[in-house]
């Protein structure tokens, strides 16, 4: 416990904590600290969150929010390997040439922001996530997304378009998916996709849920060997009618998993390339376009100034709204490495002597955690079923690059998309695909209303399972927060206040790769890693809930997990739901604390 004694630099009550990198100021060797308010000392309790991702900053805030409203006194300290904030959610900012507005007008830089991570979520199914937004006033910088999906064949012939969600027209008549094998295609997909989110997701009242060994490739064999009865009931709920006795069926189905759902699958952050789209649990994909695709009306939502803004910006409230007995402060830009004892813990990142918590919230990935963690005097068997479980969890590595290499996208420039994902290793049936998704709208030049949707120069951002994909002089240069120019940065204030540092930024996981692509330092790129989301790891899933709920109800150690990787795919709202839970389990153990 941590006493600390008041000293307002902001109002009355309000202390603001500038963000700062390197080592935070030494609140005193004890971790025993009184916090005052309006005259009076009590203990403060300090929680250090390892992870300054979406988990990492919305378990923050949560924590801020009951304490503030509960009256306990709390000291919070995400720590964050790199200096920004963001995790997956990562924002390039890139210049793209010099633009001449007519003779004798000043040259200027052509400069578009883009992301290389998270793009977007579905506010129909994020409640949690616009209830946050809403609450720190961000719900406004959401703005409405148009999505399409393109298939295409090896050699950038385009194949299929499905633009169900473009507001107005298609992209290409002649590949248009509603029009395809006379309209009968884009009916029954409709019904296989909700019948398979039916068996994941069964409706209130319904069968229990398909065992995690029930694959994507079962569910498509079932309903190929008799259509009628896997998928007639969910037709007529949808009203759709499909004549079952059409000999065709069958075959249709087939199309729809070797062309649709196989390479959509594919390209997945969280397939398993081992076993191929059909080998993964039915659960994993079907889960994921519930969440991030579903609800009654979908909708989907881009992030006006790039997802790590809001980040930012949740980052920048939480410190507006520290008092002098609830603060959360911040620690960037060092690796952190933790020591867990029964009723203590020892923080130590790589800059600054180490710092004794009360209780630590692990909001990073499985591999990371494992790699940071260490146990003294703590049950032999209760460390190794953590590192066990930990060890479960398997990761894909894909790199996120903004570049202007249009080898990449397919011939027909109409279904040119920003956003392109080219698929891992596809299996030996399925073609390798790309998908494509408007998510340009964005990315034109905000100063420059005239030069809006254009798109000269065009610039695309792909998710590859190499680099080497891409030619390296097509890749864009990142400009810093300190290169922006003054006019864009009136324009877009995230990037005045952006807390980037003076060098250029680490990038995802670049740091893992040494100096393999040094020649690419600066460039618009980043490795991402997320965890394969097969049987094993939603099998650590859940043993790392049982892992916290049995620490909630007789404290072992003062450590808790979070972090995407701990529920389903890992999606801003599943964080969010994730961190909820970390923020009741460590109130439960608070409580008990105290009361020991
Ligand atoms: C390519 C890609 C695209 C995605 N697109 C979307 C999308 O559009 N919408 C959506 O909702 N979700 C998307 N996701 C899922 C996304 O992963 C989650 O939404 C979310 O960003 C995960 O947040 P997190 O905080 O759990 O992990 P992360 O964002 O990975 O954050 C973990 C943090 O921990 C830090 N860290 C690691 N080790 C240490 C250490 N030892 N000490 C201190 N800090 C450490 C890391 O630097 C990192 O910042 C995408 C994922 C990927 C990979």
């Amino acid at each position: 416990m941590r006493a600390i004694s008041g000293h307002s630099q902001g109002s009355e009550d309000t202390e603001v904590i500038p963000m700062r990198m390197g080592r935070p100021p030494r609140l005193g060797a004890s971790t025993h600290h009184q916090a005052k308010s309006s005259g009076a000392i009590c203990m403060s309790f300090h929680i250090a969150i390892i992870g300054g991702g979406v988990s990492g900053l919305s378990a923050a805030y949560y924590l801020q929010q009951q304490a503030l409203s509960s009256g306990q006194a709390l000291d919070i300290t995400v720590y964050e390997r790199k200096p920004q904030f963001g995790g997956n959610a990562d924002t390039v900012v890139v210049k793209l040439g010099t633009l001449q507005n007519g003779q004798g007008q000043p040259e200027r830089a052509f400069i578009r922001w883009a992301d290389l991570g998270v793009n977007d979520v579905n506010l129909a199914t994020y409640v949690k996530l616009a209830a946050l937004m809403k609450d720190i006033g961000y719900l406004q910088h959401m703005k409405p997304l148009q999505d399409t999906t393109s298939y295409f064949t090896a050699d950038g012939n385009e194949y299929l378009t499905d633009d169900a969600a473009l507001y107005n027209g298609v992209s290409d008549a002649r590949f248009n998916l509603a029009q395809t094998d006379g309209g009968e295609l884009s009916k029954l997909i409709a019904v296989v996709h909700q019948h398979a989110i039916d068996l994941v997701a069964p409706p209130a009242g319904g069968p229990p849920p398909v065992p995690v060994s029930y694959t994507v490739a079962h569910y498509f064999d079932s309903c190929i060997a008799n259509p009628e009865g896997m998928l007639a009931a969910t037709a007529r709920r949808l009203q759709i009618q499909i004549n079952w006795g059409d000999p065709a069926i069958p075959a249709r189905i087939a199309r729809i998993r070797d062309e649709i759902y196989y390479p959509r699958i594919s390209a997945m952050y969280f397939t398993d390339n081992e076993t191929g789209p059909g080998g993964m649990p039915l659960q994993s994909p079907f889960q994921y376009y519930r969440v991030q695709e579903g609800g009654v009306t979908p909708d989907r939502r881009y992030f006006e100034y790039g997802s790590q803004h809001w980040l930012q910006a949740l980052a920048r409230w939480m410190e507006q709204h520290s008092t002098d007995k609830v603060k959360v402060r911040h620690h960037m830009g060092a690796p952190v490495k933790v020591t867990i004892s029964p009723a203590s813990a020892v923080v130590t990142p790589s800059d600054a002597p180490p710092e004794h918590v009360d209780l630590v919230l692990m909001a990073l990935h499985a591999d990371d955690a494992l790699h940071a963690l260490e146990f003294k005097g703590i049950p032999t068997d209760t460390a190794h079923a953590i590192q066990a479980t930990l060890h479960q969890v398997r990761y894909t590595r894909s790199y996120g690059v903004c570049h202007t290499d249009d080898r990449l996208l397919p011939r027909n420039r109409n279904v040119w998309r920003t956003y392109n994902v080219l698929v891992h290793s596809p299996a030996q049936q399925v073609q390798p695909y790309r998908m494509s998704y408007v998510e340009n709208f964005h990315q034109n030049d905000p100063l420059t209303p005239s030069l809006d949707h254009i798109g000269l120069p065009m610039f695309f951002t792909s998710l590859l399972p190499d680099l080497k994909q891409v030619q390296a002089n097509a890749v864009l240069t990142r400009l810093n927060g300190d290169e922006v120019p003054q006019n864009l940065r009136d324009a877009l204030p995230h990037l005045a206040q952006s807390h980037a540092p003076a060098h250029h930024p680490q990038t995802g996981y670049s740091h893992e790769l040494g100096a393999t692509h040094a020649h690419l330092a600066g460039k618009a790129w980043a490795l991402f890693k997320h965890n394969v989301l097969n049987v094993n790891c939603i099998d650590a899933q859940s043993r790392m809930q049982a892992i916290n709920e049995d620490n909630a109800q007789r404290p072992l150690m003062p450590l808790f997990f979070g972090g995407g990787w701990t529920n389903g795919a890992g999606l801003h709202e599943q964080c969010l739901a994730q961190s909820q839970l970390l923020t009741q389990w460590a109130q439960r153990y608070i409580n008990r604390h105290q009361a020991a």
